[in-house]
């Protein structure tokens, strides 16, 4: 499974467009793909980048807390080798991992941020019991 961006302006408003999981790149709403083995120019793989969350007793030691990875707060390292495509932030405006950004954590943190689309964020949650923008 991919992320994928469909630059079809009647899919998406850009420069967002419409961001889907699929695991080839053709778009579900307009049926777009692009000619084999081409990158663009309708629809872009994206690389998927996970939310990090500070947490005293995450398994990862991070530069100034440690952390877990919000849809697997089990992993205890970030790429395991130099080969692995991995990727991770602790900005939710950043990270696009729907996994991470839906769990109550990622909506969250993403609630703390008024940019970020909260239809994006926040459909189809459960009501948090806490305010996780207080510092
Ligand atoms: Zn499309
Ligand atoms: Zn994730």
């Amino acid at each position: 499974m991919s992320v994928f961006r469909c630059t079809n302006p009647l899919c998406g408003r850009m420069p967002k467009g419409f961001v889907f999981e699929a695991d080839k790149p053709v778009c579900p709403k307009c049926n777009q793909q692009n000619p084999a083995g081409a990158f663009g120019p309708f629809v872009f793989e994206l690389t998927v980048v996970h939310l990090l969350v500070p947490h005293p007793q995450g398994p990862i030691l991070g530069h100034h807390s440690r952390l877990y990875v919000a849809c697997q707060p089990k992993r205890d390292a970030l790429a395991r080798n130099n080969k692995e495509d991995w990727h991770a932030t602790a900005d939710p405006r950043v990270a696009n991992c729907s996994m991470c950004l839906t769990t109550d954590i990622g909506r969250a943190i993403a609630a703390c941020y008024p940019e970020i689309a909260a239809a994006e964020a926040v459909e189809g949650g459960t009501p948090l019991l806490f305010d996780p923008c207080s510092k």
